[in-house]
């Protein structure tokens, strides 16, 4: 049996692949908060993520995973508080 990959392999068609994975990264100084820097390069990803053909699907694996990166045009802060209603 050949290597085949995997189902669903949605993450080959996201609009991400090929960028600079620094834009994703959790918020700096590893705080909660999201800093003027980390607000720049979620401005620029979220760019990416407004024409991504998978986000939805992006989105189910973020919250699935609780990722602290940049997912889905969302912070990890700001998709837990849409998630639980808790600001
Ligand atoms: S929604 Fe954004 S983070 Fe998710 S796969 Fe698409 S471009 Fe990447």
């Amino acid at each position: 049996m050949s290597g085949h990959p995997l189902p669903d392999a949605w993450w080959t068609r996201a609009a991400c692949i090929g960028t600079d994975w620094s834009l994703w990264a959790p918020p700096s100084q590893h705080s909660l908060r999201v800093l003027a820097v980390d607000e720049r390069r979620y401005a620029e990803a979220a760019t990416y993520c407004a024409a991504c053909p998978v986000v939805a699907e992006c989105r189910a694996d973020a919250d699935l995973t609780d990722d602290p990166a940049f997912r889905a045009g969302f912070s990890a802060v700001d998709r837990h508080r849409q998630n639980t209603g808790r600001w």
